[in-house]
């Protein structure tokens, strides 16, 4: 296996085929998010809006919408999963839909993306397949297509946000798996000026 952590340039193809050679699929996004979508379409409008290219058919991508839609009412966006790892966002998010929208619902508009990065979901992991951190890619013609995919669809709602809640958490392996990985990987230099960590 080639050695990342001896590498002292900027990783090439080569580091990032390892390192994703590595990661394995780790829990089913399937069963611990699709399944949960579709059961949340007996009370909202459940849309496919893509798929991501590592795997198509295991990586469905879906929109959730209140019913009501209307541009009278305040929008608001619900997403979790941007870094797939963070599990609290996913499940939270979710349960919010199951649990709390209805209490909502005739107030605002409500559109929910529960995992924006459903491969970081699997693997357990921050980055995408291609050792992009998803949080550092919403711009124009992104290469994170995790980021492209959400950001198409928000902008097919039409509509302006006024509220946008996007889940994260600070997990136990941030010390013992995140940052080695990045610590391995001199000259990471993968960030917007100005953006939140
Ligand atoms: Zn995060």
């Amino acid at each position: 296996m080639h050695d990342t952590t001896r590498t002292r340039e900027p990783w090439g193809e080569a580091d990032k085929a390892a390192w994703r050679a590595r990661q394995q699929l780790r829990r089913s996004y399937r069963e611990l998010v699709l399944d949960r979508m579709q059961a949340l379409a007996a009370n909202f409008n459940v849309q496919q809006t893509g798929n991501l290219s590592y795997d198509p058919s295991r990586y469905p991508l879906f929109l959730i919408r209140s019913h009501d839609w209307s541009a009278a009412r305040p929008t608001v966006l619900l997403t979790g999963g941007v870094h797939g790892y963070e599990t609290s966002g996913v499940l939270g998010a979710l349960q919010f839909m199951e649990r709390d929208a209805q209490d909502y619902l005739g107030r605002v508009n409500l559109a929910c993306v529960p995992c924006v990065s459903p491969w970081g979901f699997e693997t357990i992991n921050r980055w995408n397949p291609l050792t992009l951190d998803p949080n550092r890619c919403f711009y124009a013609d992104s290469p994170a297509e995790e980021c492209a995919a959400l950001m198409q669809t928000v902008a097919s709602l039409a509509t302006p946000l006024l509220v946008h809640m996007d889940l994260h958490e600070t997990t136990d392996t941030d010390n013992t798996v995140f940052r080695p990985d990045r610590a391995a990987r001199p000259k990471f230099t993968q960030s917007i000026p100005g953006w939140r960590a």
